[in-house]
């Protein structure tokens, strides 16, 4: 997620804090300091901490059910309407994800329970405001904080917990694709009617219908991707019409094919047809600039790209090139010879054009590969 710095690593899980999250704790601070100074600050201060511990213990909940299905986390990100756990993928079955999404409030509403026992009772929304008595009034606007958590948290619109119980619940009897759609299309509704009465009240509302108009938008797209991912394979997403170098050709050469054409990346290929590199429009300006245009594009191309076989799954060819954070993916056949490349510019392309099409029907199983990549040889 975009506007977000790391703060620390917990078994493994990156804790990342969002800019808007920060953003949330100054305000606090600040209607503290303007309500009772500086000591009113500081219990704000004392505040935002306990808050921020109790975003992530919910965050963690998440984490350990996942754990227990075999999904790793490899980040949290905390937002001010809570944090969301970046599972590396969603659990095999509807039962698990309701498990998992359910975890994260839980854990508020343990924090809940036990603030209300060392409280004697539920505070009353005033008890809060006590000045006679700062560290009850501390536990009771926690022990509220943790009640707030929970119900915005169930909100049933993606990325809230809420939206993920309501997609399982679905995916009992739809599927996960259908599932994820129309869970996605209840959120932005939400979103939409959180903002309209954020219009007409609190604007803090009109925040939130932003974060949940988005969490549900890319929601949408993730399924999207990979529902496509599986339909289709390699050779689909690849441009096969391309300007290739070879392994003799300078920046010189490069240059030339890279205004001759709209291409951004160019394989070096050899005799043999096989890739042996890639050289990217800004390595060729970099080398252009600092090494000159009789530079071999030997010396200037990326090494590590991977080639896949054209037939296998499209959605492995779009794991291998996210991960890698790579400019391309070669396509080749059974021999090797290189058949095309995957960008990701021509997977957004694609994406596009899939978004277009009236939808087809799902697969029998979300999670099931296309057969004709499986049995292919790489
Ligand atoms: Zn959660």
């Amino acid at each position: 997620m975009g506007w977000s710095f790391p703060v620390g690593t917990v078994k493994g899980t990156t804790i990342r804090v969002h800019l808007t999250f920060l953003l949330f704790l100054v305000w606090i601070g600040g209607t503290h300091y303007l309500r009772g100074g500086a000591a009113a600050a500081a219990t704000g201060v004392l505040f935002m901490a306990l808050l921020f511990t109790c975003v992530l213990l919910h965050e963690f909940g998440h984490v350990i059910a996942a754990r227990r299905y075999g999904v790793q986390t490899p980040d949290i990100t905390l937002l001010p309407i809570g944090g969301v756990a970046q599972l590396e993928r969603v659990p095999e079955k509807p039962g698990e994800e309701l498990v998992v999404a359910l975890a994260g409030p839980a854990v508020n509403v343990a924090i809940a329970a036990l603030l209300a026992l060392a409280l004697g009772g539920v505070p009353s929304a005033s008890d809060g405001l006590a000045v006679e008595n700062p560290g009850m009034g501390l536990l009771a606007r926690l022990f509220w904080v943790n009640v707030s958590l929970v119900l915005f948290n169930l909100i049933p619109a993606f990325p809230m917990d809420g939206g993920r119980v309501l997609r399982a619940l679905l995916a009992y009897r739809l599927g996960y694709t259908r599932a994820t759609r129309i869970a996605a299309s209840i959120g932005q509704a939400v979103a939409f009617g959180l903002g309209l009465l954020g219009l007409f009240g609190n604007p803090l509302l009109l925040f939130i219908a932003l974060f949940v108009y988005m969490g549900a938008a890319s929601e949408a797209s993730a399924v999207q991707l990979r529902e496509a991912g599986q339909r289709m394979i390699a050779s689909d997403a690849a441009v096969t019409r391309f300007d290739a170098l070879s392994p003799s050709s300078t920046i010189e050469d490069a240059v030339e094919s890279l205004l001759r054409t709209s291409q951004h990346e160019f394989p070096v290929v050899d005799g043999a047809g096989r890739l042996r590199g890639v050289v990217t429009r800004e390595d060729m300006i970099r080398a252009l600039r600092e090494q000159g245009a009789d530079t071999p594009v030997l010396d200037v191309m990326r090494r590590d790209i991977p080639v896949m076989h054209h037939r296998q799954p499209l959605d492995e060819a779009l794991r291998v090139l996210r991960g890698g954070k790579l400019p391309a993916i070669g396509v080749a056949d059974a021999d090797g010879k290189l058949l095309g490349l995957i960008t990701p510019e021509n997977v957004g392309e694609l994406m596009m054009v899939q978004a277009a099409r009236p939808p087809r029907p799902p697969p029998a199983n979300p999670w099931q590969r296309n057969p004709a990549g499986g049995v292919a040889p790489r």
